[in-house]
């Protein structure tokens, strides 16, 4: 066990107190290795406290689970949001982590003797160690595409990230823009809600998936194809597809040309079926090209059509925001993606370690709890 007690060394500072961050907190501390998880908000699992109000997790409770600390049983099998939030709370209490709130580190840099990194944090504090874990979320920065005309629509928009229920938009016309899972579940939600009109704005096709078929969860193919060749998985998961999803071609939905697995390798999760299917095969989600430009209180969209929604909620991703804190370092690649990840960390910056910034189709919770474990023995060998 590596001894870092607080008289003998510093701690290893974790950024970030979602779940990324409080894992590795409780990784590192159950090998006896101080952590102290740096939060700018006032709290920790922030963004799940900010999350729309029907949100569930599309992975089981059993795999969603972080090291040390099951997620109760009585939360059922597809936890909710407050109950993610609950047991993140707990979790803290359990592993009697320390948490600092209300710190936001701006940067981070190399100590002129080249043996810590110096952390740049709120109120001129620089708090430094030989190990940190950047843990600030892949789902950081909400991102707004700069459409033409965009500065000038005179309708409403906002981003997914700020959308809570359908409340505020009960019998007025809604365009949600993007089919990942959160622009699906919201355009089911405005449709339960009583929104006037539903349209969704797709670019790429998306792969459906059942979450879950006789019982078995789509998580749990995940975790056992993903080391399978791509091919093979594409090809299977075709087969699947057609037998469990009904073709919604003439809705404007094909089915995708670019396999399920390739889809995943580029980055993009398959959409998990939470009513998307039936609002759209019912005609209650309507699908609408991709939308191009604005044209004052008019969408333009990729076919040259014009509409006139009243809202448009762009559910169009988010990005990691790295580079303010670590850009300089030359440890990201020209998509802003850390090349060190987990475990591994870059012979020119060592003891700096990244979780979280990957999207696994075996579910995000359960490799960052793999992450963190991982972590933790690295920084215990390393620093022993
Ligand atoms: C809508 C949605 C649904 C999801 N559903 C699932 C699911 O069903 N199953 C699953 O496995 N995964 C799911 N995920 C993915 C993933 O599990 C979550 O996004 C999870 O919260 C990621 O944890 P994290 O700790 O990496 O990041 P976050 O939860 O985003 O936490 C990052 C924390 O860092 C803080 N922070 C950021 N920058 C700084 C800074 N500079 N200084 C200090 N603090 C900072 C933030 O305030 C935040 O508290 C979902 C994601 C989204 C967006």
């Amino acid at each position: 066990m590596a001894d870092r007690s607080p008289e003998k060394s510093s701690p290893v500072y974790v950024i970030g107190g979602g779940p990324g961050g409080l894992a590795a907190a409780a990784a590192l501390s159950h090998r006896g290795i101080r952590a102290v998880v740096l939060e700018k908000s006032d709290a920790v699992a922030t963004s799940w406290r900010n999350h729309y109000d029907r949100l569930h997790l599309h992975t089981t409770r059993r795999l969603s689970a972080l090291p040390g600390l099951p997620i109760p049983r009585s939360y059922g099998r597809w936890v909710g949001r407050d109950d993610v939030v609950r047991y993140l709370e707990r979790y803290v209490e359990h592993h009697r982590l320390e948490i600092v709130t209300g710190v936001e580190v701006s940067r981070i840099d190399r100590s002129p003797d080249d043996t810590e990194w110096v952390l740049r944090a709120t109120g001129g504090r620089a708090p430094s160690s030989p190990v940190v874990v950047v843990a600030t979320g892949f789902n950081h920065t909400p991102r707004l595409p700069d459409w033409p005309g965009r500065a000038d629509y005179t309708g409403e928009l906002l981003h997914a990230a700020h959308y809570r229920n359908a409340r505020p938009f009960e019998g007025r016309d809604v365009l949600v823009v993007g089919v990942g899972n959160t622009g699906a579940e919201i355009a089911v939600d405005l449709v339960e809600g009583g929104a006037a009109r539903v349209r969704l704005a797709v670019r790429t096709v998306p792969h459906i998936l059942r979450r879950s078929t006789a019982g078995w969860p789509a998580q749990a193919t995940g975790i056992m194809v993903r080391r399978l060749p791509r091919r093979a998985v594409d090809r299977a998961a075709r087969v699947m597809c057609r037998l469990s999803m009904p073709d919604l071609t003439e809705h404007g939905l094909p089915r995708p040309d670019t396999g399920l697995y390739t889809r995943v390798r580029e980055g993009a999760i398959p959409v998990q079926d939470v009513g998307l299917v039936d609002a759209v095969r019912t005609g209650r989600v309507e699908v609408v090209p991709a939308v191009d430009s604005f044209d004052l209180d008019k969408v333009v969209l990729a076919d040259g059509s014009r509409i006139s929604p009243e809202v448009v909620i762009a559910a169009t991703g988010y990005r990691r925001g790295l580079e303010e804190l670590v850009g300089h370092l030359g440890v990201l690649d020209d998509r802003g993606r850390p090349l060190p990840h987990g475990r591994r960390t870059l012979k020119s910056a060592p003891g700096l370690h990244f979780t979280g910034y990957t999207n696994p189709i075996s579910g995000m919770l359960r490799e960052l709890a793999i992450d963190a474990r991982k972590i933790a023995k690295t920084v215990a060998r390393t620093t022993a």
